[in-house]
């Protein structure tokens, strides 16, 4: 028997000095201990099983009001990309169509529900997987589907989420044509020897070539992904990519850290010795690297993680998903929520297929927010911006946000990740690069602490 010692009370409080960062170094790379894939905790509570399917019926009875965004999913995969932890079933062509019909079922049928019917969206995101691999007719009769079923406002954003290798220009403009107005692919990298061992078939010209078509177009706003930290990636070839990127016409540039996802094929490689990833530490320096190649090429960030250039990007789902707006969700494996309720759709795929036009229940779990919930949306929608607004926050708190959080703010101002600017609190490029930790920590800081104030007597 192993003796082992005794394990802190998961809800014991933790003290304020336990969420402050490093001082005395370089905040970018030793703030905290090097970045992980990390999901802060939200105070959601998951909804007992046998209450899900009443529910489902529920909020989709409910009128629904306010920030909405929608979220199409396709959940297939040309190949399965060496990094990714969403692979879901491998592409094949006879499965679009069938697909398709069923997202179309399913739209139709939800066309009846309030929850449906209610506030015109801001942003649909047709998301994978890889949409951009189904065939021209059926993201056509796809996007055409969107539009009939759902009440797009009339700015609403668009996105058709893909990759490079089998979409092509003539599916490109048949999809603008449809109404999409925003196309996101994941480029990764430029490198073409990173690019062949990610499983991007397309080489580094071929792609860079396929892009600068593609915003030559001059139809919609087109956004790319790049990732750092990536095996025998160094910041400067990573700031090379970002300057290539930069030059193309494109949109929006997402820059985003490599995450060690169990599971994934990189990290099985990596375990068996034949590929070496940047060290975890090592992942600042990129950010910079990344961010400096595009203050230098005039870009202008947008959040933490996404730049842009020019007028066209919005970026409006993923802020409006960050922030807390409602999502409707369609398609296997989707990730919705309503009024606070969280669900994901069936995501196997049979069942989905089987079911996806009964107008029953299409969730087998559902998470309910907690009673912080809209004080940590609002709260999360400011630090992704990399511009904390205490005032939101404090009136979904009903008390003062800046004093609760004073002394991680405080510190963290000390620490060189934060500054004051009026009543905001702005994020320096080393806050940025940490944002999600410093939002997880402000999370739990919150969770522990507005009850205990709220329970002091007086
Ligand atoms: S990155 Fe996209 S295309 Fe690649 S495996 Fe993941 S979900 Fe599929």
């Amino acid at each position: 028997m192993t003796a082992t010692a005794p394990l802190a009370h998961p809800d014991a409080p933790r003290a304020a000095t336990e969420f402050f960062a490093r001082t005395g170094g370089d905040p970018l790379t030793d703030a905290f201990p090097p970045k992980r894939a990390a999901h802060p905790a939200t105070g959601a509570r998951p909804v007992p099983p046998e209450a899900v399917e009443a529910l489902w019926h529920e909020i989709h009875a409910r009128p629904r009001s306010d920030a909405s965004v929608a979220y199409l999913h396709v959940p297939f995969c040309e190949t399965h990309c060496l990094f990714c932890g969403f692979y879901q079933n491998p592409w094949r062509e006879e499965a679009g169509a069938p697909y398709v019909d069923a997202l179309l079922m399913q739209l139709e049928r939800g066309a009846e529900t309030p929850a449906q019917q209610g506030q015109p969206l801001r942003a649909v995101y047709l998301g994978g997987g890889t949409p951009t691999a189904l065939a021209t007719a059926d993201l056509v009769r796809l996007i055409e589907g969107v539009r009939r079923h759902l009440p797009l406002a009339p700015d609403c954003e668009i996105t058709l989420e893909g990759r490079i290798l089998s979409f092509g220009l003539d599916k490109a403009r048949a999809a603008f044509d449809a109404g999409v107005n925003r196309v996101s692919l994941g480029v990764q990298s430029f490198d073409q020897r990173l690019r062949r061992r990610l499983g991007r078939r397309a080489g580094r010209a071929e792609a860079a070539r396929f892009l600068e078509g593609l915003a030559a177009l001059d139809r919609g706003a087109i956004v790319i992904d790049l990732m750092f930290g990536l095996p025998d990636q160094t910041p400067e070839s990573f700031a090379a990519d970002v300057e290539l990127a930069a030059g193309l016409g494109l949109d929006g540039i997402d820059l985003y850290a490599l995450n060690l996802i169990p599971g994934t094929p990189l990290l099985v490689a990596q375990e068996k010795g034949k590929l070496t990833p940047a060290p975890r530490e090592q992942l600042g320096q990129f950010y910079r690297a990344g961010a400096e190649a595009m203050d230098r090429t005039g870009w202008r960030w947008l959040s933490c993680s996404h730049w842009r250039q020019g007028t066209r990007e919005r970026n409006i789902y993923n802020f409006e998903a960050k922030s807390g707006a409602h999502c409707l969700a369609f398609g296997a494996g989707a990730g919705g929520n309503l009024g606070g309720t969280g669900f994901r759709i069936l995501p196997r795929l049979a069942d989905y297929l089987d079911r996806a036009g009964s107008g029953g229940c299409l969730t087998t779990g559902m998470m309910q927010a907690g009673p912080l919930a809209p004080a940590l949306s609002a709260l999360r929608a400011g630090m992704e911006r990399g511009r904390l607004d205490p005032l939101p926050v404090s009136q979904a708190l009903g008390t003062d946000f800046a004093a609760v959080a004073a002394p991680l703010l405080d510190q963290w101002c000390e620490a060189g990740l934060m500054r004051p600017n009026h009543r905001f609190m702005d994020l320096t490029l080393a806050g940025r690069f940490w944002q999600v930790t410093l939002t997880g920590h402000l999370i739990q800081w919150l969770i522990q602490e507005v009850p205990r104030l709220r329970a002091a007597p007086g």
